[in-house]
């Protein structure tokens, strides 16, 4: 009999492969942007069993606003087979070193970006 151990995703205390954590400095995917990113736009994706974080990309302040509004028309442009879900994406803060699950999910920038607004203003962090 088999058992396969490397499977226990539920462990959480080493590095995940899909990029949990941030060792390092990480860009701003907005082109041509080469600031530092600071938040991620994601999405909770669902078969109905498991979940797991679909990332549209890392944005810096400048730039979460447009990223997070490609990542909704993606969103809703997305077909899925039956039983698939893709949640609304969402705005989350990176935090070098921090798994994802700890990640601050910034609703006020969510709000800013569905009315309308390009750069996060007054926002403050
Ligand atoms: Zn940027």
């Amino acid at each position: 009999m088999e058992t396969i151990e490397s499977q226990n995703k539920n462990n959480g205390d080493s590095a995940n492969p899909s990029g949990m954590y941030f060792p390092y400095r990480i860009y701003c995917q907005g082109k041509p942007c080469t600031c530092e990113a600071l938040y991620k736009v994601a999405s909770r994706w669902s078969d109905g069993f498991a979940w797991e974080w679909k990332t549209y990309g890392l944005f810096c302040e400048a730039c979460v606003l447009k990223g997070f509004a490609r990542g909704l028309a993606h969103q809703k442009i997305c077909a899925f087979a039956r039983g698939e879900n893709l949640d609304k994406p969402m705005i989350l803060e990176l935090s070098p070193g921090q798994p994802s699950i700890q990640m601050v999910r910034r609703v006020d920038l969510e709000r800013l970006s569905e009315t309308g607004q390009t750069q996060p203003g007054e926002v403050r962090s």
